[in-house]
């Protein structure tokens, strides 16, 4: 069976300080969800010291975002090799608001996918349809576009592929608290994995976690993680407050010993 990944995505939010309180606070309330893994992805500056203070527990710094470059003038990026540096363990790519208000398209996020594949760092590629695609029943088509551009050049054989992981965030969901059904999640994770099977092959399609995110808090997480093919969550704002995010992992580990019995 998958383990869950709970991520929380503070985007650009907390302090340094703020930052370094939230994992003392949960630190020591862990230990005992070991079905469970944890993530956190802070802004960079913060980067540095909730890795050291992370140092033998059993939660993971990531980033939210990298360059698709290794180093040179590119003013504001990050690379892959300053993040490792920072013992980040996950990258976030493609979020939907990269896509909106830095323009990304589905081919800087292959480059991004690609440059990550060739390191260490579990790469968490973000798909999802606007409210828009929804309604004009388009989801599947521009999941399937999304994933289909950021796999150019990569398959089944690409180094670390066993790595990535998959969030689906419907953007009519993301900060809104507007969370996708149970059963609108499935449907759509379940066509991911459909399309995994298809585009990788049937063990890294099994292998590989597909979490959702958008709207995510400790009363919604228990059904959508029920799920077959929900695997974790991707978490916005309920990752910022540190009793609400490890509700949100105490849940989930509940849900995952149930399922095992
Ligand atoms: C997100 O931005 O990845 C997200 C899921 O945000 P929220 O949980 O606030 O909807």
């Amino acid at each position: 069976m998958r383990k869950y990944l709970i991520a929380g995505n503070w985007k650009m939010n907390l302090t340094v300080q703020e930052g370094k309180q939230f994992l003392i606070d949960i630190k020591d309330q862990i230990n005992s969800f070991h079905n469970v893994e944890i993530l956190v992805c802070p802004p960079y500056t913060h980067l540095d010291s909730l890795s050291r203070l992370a140092q033998g527990s059993n939660i993971c710094i990531g980033s939210q975002d990298v360059s698709t470059e290794s180093n040179g003038a590119y003013t504001g990026e990050i690379s892959t090799d300053m993040l490792s540096e920072l013992n980040c363990k996950y990258c976030i790519i493609g979020h939907s608001e990269r896509r909106q208000y830095h323009q990304e398209s589905d081919q800087l996020i292959n480059k991004k996918l690609t440059k990550l594949l060739a390191t260490n760092i579990s790469p968490i590629l973000c798909v999802g349809e606007s409210l828009a695609d929804r309604e004009s029943d388009q989801t599947f088509d521009v999941i399937k576009r999304q994933l289909t551009n950021a796999f150019n050049s990569i398959n089944k054989d690409t180094v670390n592929i066993q790595n990535l992981v998959i969030a689906y965030e419907p953007v009519w969901a993301i900060g809104t608290g507007k969370v996708a059904t149970p059963f609108q999640g499935q449907e759509v994770h379940s066509f991911i994995r459909n399309l995994l099977k298809e585009t990788l092959s049937d063990e890294l399609a099994d292998h590989i976690q597909i979490l959702y995110g958008g709207s995510v808090n400790p009363a919604n997480i228990e059904d959508l993680i029920k799920q077959e093919d929900i695997d974790g969550a991707l978490i916005g704002g309920s990752s910022l407050k540190s009793d609400t995010f490890l509700s949100i992992i105490k849940s989930s580990s509940q849900v995952y010993e149930l399922s095992k019995s």
